[in-house]
């Protein structure tokens, strides 16, 4: 299954399109976004299935300049060293308190873990930090250090579009573990509540797994980090 979204500004044009391809055992959503006028793309979180990724590509046509991680768990980051070789992009994020989880010896754990092909640990060209701006084409996405379920967890936000980016940190019901290392439960829910939930109730959003879901709704029925709380 790949859902497909498209964002039409005030006028009517597309400003990003965006397809979502699960992948791993895990259904980690995959996800291809680009500029819906210059077609110049990113692939955020390519966490294994790597053919399924490169005919999401091939079908939607678009030129993909650079893959951008959320967070460094190995069902988000699983392909991304060989699809940035066979792409010849770089790979940027997530903020570099992930490095722990992604550079070393760690990352074959992670795939003994889930029981994964083994996979090699590796430096991203660029980290990234909280209010960087990443260009797709003629649209950018803003950076937003969002940390808890790991601590260097990023989301990509287009403000035009109304659109996040969450990786594992909210899912439509529920939010993202941390009982894995070095995770923060208050730490999450303040970056949900205080981070993401103010940039609008009409924001849309693609989490890492499950079904895409809207920060109001997530507010007013989610049982972790929902109004009803306080
Ligand atoms: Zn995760």
């Amino acid at each position: 299954m790949a859902s497909f979204l498209s964002a039409p500004n005030s006028e009517g044009r597309v400003m990003i399109e965006v397809r979502v391809v699960p992948v791993t055992p895990l259904q980690q959503n995959c996800t291809l976004l680009w500029c819906g006028k210059t077609r110049k793309a990113v692939v955020i979180d390519p966490g294994g299935d790597i053919e399924r990724i490169h005919a999401a590509i091939g079908e939607s046509n678009v030129a993909v300049e650079r893959i951008l991680l959320t967070h460094g768990h190995i069902d988000h980051v699983g392909a991304a060293v060989p699809l940035a070789e066979a792409l010849a992009v770089p790979i940027e994020g997530p903020q570099r308190e992930d490095g722990f989880l992604i550079e070393g010896a760690y990352l074959a754990r992670q795939c003994a873990m889930f029981g994964l092909p083994p996979t090699a640990g590796f430096t991203p060209a660029r980290w990234l930090d909280d209010g960087d701006e990443i260009r797709v084409g003629d649209e950018t996405l803003r950076v937003i250090h969002a940390p808890g379920h790991t601590p260097g967890h990023v989301v990509y936000f287009h403000a035009g579009a109304r659109l996040a980016l969450v990786g594992d940190v909210l899912f439509a019901g529920s939010i993202g573990r941390t009982d894995f290392p070095r995770g923060d439960h208050p730490a999450l829910v303040h970056a949900i509540r205080d981070r993401l939930f103010p940039l609008g109730d009409d924001v849309k959003f693609i989490p890492g797994h499950g079904p895409i879901s809207t920060f109001g709704e997530e507010r007013a029925n989610n049982p972790y980090v929902g109004d009803g709380l306080r």
